[in-house]
């Protein structure tokens, strides 16, 4: 077996020679060819255990033994390696560890202490040593300055807001969608909803998705709280046209129940088949079409910032919805495919803080809402505009962690100035 000359350098990377640097640590060095070495490291009984609890995890799961090549930490398709970061860091907060600690563990993916140091590589400590007096001299990343603390701080309260946006939802229920009676009349075989009655329908399932992305945003799991901001914008589309559009009462509501009820019946084509483009209202004999295009939904906003705002958050989210080549890059990483990268954790709080803030700035132009709902939702959606736009004003953060162009966070903008207006 051969080992590295005393005189050579370490070949753990420090600069030093080897028998200042690795020489008598608690592992070897095992040369692979001349110029590679592997780190071989006896197992403690720690580790022995560790392994055979995975072990005994992957044969519950396939009633055989892991063989050669087959991981047997299973965890990794369950959480990425910035999942288990961040699960450690929360740990190490709570636990009121040293934040230059928490900082050079960050910083370097490992936690050292003084009493095993025999483990580490001198690379590995001179890297560790750094990190702390990096800490202690610019109190974290000195190339990140204090506009990216901004942002980290506003992304992280634009997270508190999902509970707002909740509550606000929920006393609008309270005090004034259960009030129409939605319910009641939604059963009712012969009667129909009302527009407002419709618009809160959509409301309710606003609050119900706001609910399931807070538990995802905990863990992280952003692309499909994207999804569902995208369900929460539809939601608002449809506020928006019913509203706005006196025939699409017809197209949403009449039609759909007149379908079930019989009194509507889709058109019939020559050979007698369904012609699913419209539906017939028998009574009358009148052609309604059977859906309204989500473009169509957003030019009839009074805020012609949504037209922008459709165009680009419809296709962005398209592409993670559709199966689409264009989410190609989301999936790979320096492994291949991978379905555990994190993925625009950033970009899933925003759109949904926005899509969500256009939803309760929209219950106070409902016919009939009490005062007192719509001082609340406004209150609530004044603060997230502010948060909003303070995020947005970060362009160089943006740049720089995500790749967003000034000309995306421009549309955005744009239509968040037009928050709380109303
Ligand atoms: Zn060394």
């Amino acid at each position: 077996m051969l080992k590295p000359g005393r005189n050579s350098p370490c070949p753990c990377g420090s600069g030093r020679k080897f028998k200042h640097c690795c020489l008598d640590k608690g592992f070897t060095f095992v040369a692979e060819d001349e110029e590679t070495y592997t780190m071989q490291m006896p197992m403690t009984q720690g580790m022995r255990e560790i392994t055979d609890r995975s072990a005994e995890e992957f044969r519950q799961h396939f009633e055989r033994d892991p063989g050669p090549g087959v991981p047997i930490f299973l965890g990794k398709y369950l959480y990425s390696e910035r999942d288990l970061e961040r699960e450690t860091v929360a740990a190490m907060k709570t636990a009121g560890i040293d934040p230059a600690i928490i900082y050079a563990y960050k910083k370097t993916g490992y936690i050292q202490s003084e009493s095993h140091l025999d483990s580490y590589t001198g690379a590995a400590i001179a890297e560790w040593d750094e990190a702390i007096e990096e800490f202690d001299a610019h109190g974290g990343e000195p190339d990140e300055g204090p506009e990216a603390r901004l942002f980290d701080t506003t992304l992280a309260s634009l997270v508190d807001e999902f509970e707002s946006l909740i509550f606000a939802l929920g006393l609008a229920n309270d005090n004034y969608f259960n009030a129409m009676q939605v319910a009641s009349s939604a059963s009712k075989q012969e009667s129909s909803l009302t527009v407002p009655q419709y618009q809160a329908l959509c409301a309710s399932r606003v609050h119900r998705t706001l609910r399931t992305i807070r538990v995802l945003e905990e863990k992280h799991l952003s692309e499909d709280m994207l999804k569902l901001a995208r369900s929460i914008y539809e939601s608002y589309l449809h506020m928006v046209v019913i509203q706005r559009v006196p025939s699409a009462v017809e197209t949403l509501v009449d039609a759909v129940i007149g379908l079930r009820k019989g009194t509507h019946q889709y058109k019939k084509t020559k050979d007698g088949g369904d012609d699913k483009r419209f539906i017939n209202e028998l009574a009358s004999g009148r052609m309604i079409p059977s859906q309204i295009s989500t473009f169509k939904m957003a030019e009839a906003s009074p805020y012609p910032e949504d037209i922008p705002f459709f165009d680009f958050f419809y296709s962005t989210t398209s592409q993670l919805i559709h199966p689409s080549v264009f989410s190609l890059d989301a999936y790979v990483s320096s492994r291949g495919l991978d379905p555990v990268k994190p993925h625009m954790h950033e970009e899933a709080i925003v759109f949904t803080a926005c899509a969500a803030a256009m939803v309760v700035d929209w219950i106070p132009l409902m016919d009939g809402c009490p005062g007192q709902v719509a001082s609340d939702c406004r209150t609530v959606v004044k603060r997230i505009r502010t948060k909003l736009l303070c995020l947005l004003e970060l362009l160089e953060v943006w740049t720089k962690r995500i790749g967003a162009h000034k000309s995306e966070l421009g549309i955005i903008r744009a239509r968040c100035l037009r928050l709380a207006e109303g």
